[in-house]
């Protein structure tokens, strides 16, 4: 049996994987390797901001037991894609993104999912109201 697809904009829990950090332009620095986080990481990143708008992680697509799960499909990221006014973000170009292969997104929607990625903060509930940046969850209930 195949192992789930990884939701590639998780939330900060022990064995998610670190996947990127979020830069002061809000844009997504990615890490080369992704990095599994413990308790502790998780413990100590909750003691500042929200970690998920500081971070991305990534953690096993529980599919229907997800509030953004469309029926067959993730929500967030096709909203997201059809969101997206810039150009393809650098980042989008250049990394070679290490869970391709079993990422939600890039099995749903290809190589657009990947161009808006580096753009989506989990949680960006404050600055959603500047309309400067994707947030996976508002986007939701827009
Ligand atoms: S860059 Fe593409 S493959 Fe990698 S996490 Fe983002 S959407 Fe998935």
């Amino acid at each position: 049996m195949r192992k789930a697809l990884l939701c590639p904009s998780a939330a900060c829990r022990p064995n998610a994987l670190l996947l990127g950090i979020v830069n002061g332009d809000g844009t997504i620095w990615p890490l080369q390797q992704p990095v599994r986080i413990d308790r502790e990481f998780v413990e100590i990143a909750n003691r500042g901001r929200r970690p998920e708008k500081r971070f991305r992680f990534a953690s096993p697509c529980v599919q229907s037991a997800c509030q953004q799960w469309s029926g067959s499909r993730c929500g967030v990221i096709d909203l997201c894609a059809a969101d997206v006014r810039s150009e393809n973000h650098p980042l989008a170009r250049e990394w070679q993104c290490p869970i391709r292969s079993d990422c939600r997104w890039f099995h749903q929607n290809g190589r657009a999912a990947c161009e808006v990625c580096p753009e989506v903060i989990t949680d960006a509930s404050e600055s959603w109201a500047q309309g400067d940046r994707l947030n996976a969850g508002d986007l939701m209930s827009h």
